[in-house]
């Protein structure tokens, strides 16, 4: 058999480059869509502190993005992760990716890191802004497939997500359990709080999972978080978030070493050289990437396979993202075989079902993962616009766990002055309830 070799070389280059040019869609242009996630928004003074009506719901910010195309096809992201500035961010890539193929997401995303570097590591603004950027970009290569986005990702191990949020008081537990929520949440940060998960506990029974949030707080020393931990014991918590803040890796191990209540934490880094320190010591059992900051979709899919190396389990963290958001994280649960839950604000901004075209299907406890090609959900420009940001930071409260008059003087350490006010919780041992 003769081998026609200058035949074959046109054949082989032939093929290829076609294929090429049938696929090649060029991105025209990335808009952004900034928005205050709230009805009426206090006005802040200049250099105001003390903010007499404090909310933090008020100084939350959704942004949207669009990635279009020279075809029509669009995608749709969101970024957390500081938004205002974070616009910025996503506008100064945009000049990056227009006439680049958006359907080489990973080429794209590594090119998007690489031109950050120049300004430091990533950070939760350039995560947030790779994330955004990357959702819509799958959001496109799913519509053009014809696939939803779990489905581009491997396929899906479950058609819906279980879904746990958060109660302070024994009567919200039993509106939430009676809606179907089969995971709680209590919050910590005052006296009183420990013993408020124990009375929800002792209310709900073993048959709801109970967590515990101390956001990795200022106000707690390594030796309050591990008394916490070991006083929670006794409440079979599925996880104790958060218990010291993520600054010091070594803090949150000495607290690991310490007691046998669950960890979990995650929620404040990106990419999976953020979440490694976690995953790599064995820190934690749960690990809670920000769908809106994590890295993209790609990050967070490599991070659960990571954490699936260490029997640790994923549930992303919810708080401040809005609904474009929670649709990326219902594609990347269905496909990860460790999947614990999705966090959820159940009483949120009461505009939050407006600014997208439909609603993730809420069934007895768990969202139904959408079948529609791509993320499955769009943005109503029309009533974003409605709401423009005004407000993306924190006002100090003048609470009680400050002197009065010394609020915002340094409030990452002040409130261990006078912690007995602040923190005068009643040491309960395990114990006492036998
Ligand atoms: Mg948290």
């Amino acid at each position: 058999m003769t081998v026609n070799i200058a035949k074959m070389k046109r054949l082989s280059s032939a093929v290829p480059l076609l294929l090429i040019t049938e696929a090649m869609m060029k991105i025209t242009e990335i808009r952004t869509y900034l928005m205050q996630a709230a009805t009426s928004v206090p006005q802040p003074k200049a250099g105001q502190i003390g903010h007499k009506v404090w909310d933090p719901g008020t100084s939350r910010n959704w942004l949207f993005v669009k990635v279009l195309t020279d075809e029509g096809t669009y995608g749709v992201g969101e970024c957390s992760g500081w938004p205002r500035v974070v616009e910025r961010a996503v506008k100064d890539l945009e000049n990056l990716l227009v006439g680049q193929d958006p359907t080489h997401i990973d080429l794209l995303w590594s090119k998007m890191q690489t031109a950050i570097m120049g300004h430091g590591v990533l950070g939760t603004v350039g995560g947030g802004a790779l994330s955004g950027i990357e959702m819509a970009l799958w959001d496109i290569k799913g519509k053009i497939t014809g696939q939803p986005v779990w489905s581009l990702l491997g396929g899906r191990f479950r058609d819906s997500i279980p879904l746990y949020t958060h109660a302070s008081t024994t009567e919200r537990a039993d509106e939430l359990v009676a809606l179907g929520y089969k995971g709680l949440k209590v919050g910590i940060s005052k006296a009183g709080d420990v013993e408020t998960v124990y009375r929800i506990r002792e209310h709900l029974g073993m048959d709801i999972d109970l967590m515990v949030d101390a956001h990795g707080p200022p106000w707690l020393t390594v030796s309050d978080a591990i008394a916490i931990g070991r006083e929670l014991e006794a409440c079979n918590l599925l996880f104790y978030e958060d218990p010291v803040a993520p600054d010091r890796i070594d803090a949150f191990r000495q607290v690991r070493e310490a007691t046998t209540t669950p960890l979990a934490a995650g929620e404040r880094v990106s990419t999976v050289w953020g979440m490694l320190p976690y995953i790599e010591g064995d820190l934690v059992d749960v690990i809670q990437p920000d769908t809106g900051r994590a890295g993209g979709i790609t990050q967070m899919k490599k991070m659960a396979a990571m954490a699936e190396a260490h029997y640790i389990t994923v549930a992303p963290h919810s708080g401040s993202l809005g609904p474009v958001g929670e649709f990326a994280a219902l594609h990347v649960m269905a496909t990860i075989p460790n999947a614990l839950m999705l966090e959820r604000v159940e009483h949120d901004w009461e505009g939050r079902h407006r600014v997208i075209t439909a609603s993730p299907v809420f069934q007895d406890g768990r969202l139904l993962v959408p079948n529609t090609p791509g993320l499955g959900v769009d943005i109503v420009e029309d009533e974003i616009a409605k709401h423009p940001s005004v407000l993306n930071i924190v006002i100090q409260p003048t609470v009680e766990n400050y002197e009065p008059g010394t609020a915002g003087e340094a409030p990452y350490f002040q409130q261990r002055r006078g912690r007995n006010r602040a923190w005068n919780r009643t040491v309960r041992s395990p114990s006492d309830d036998s």
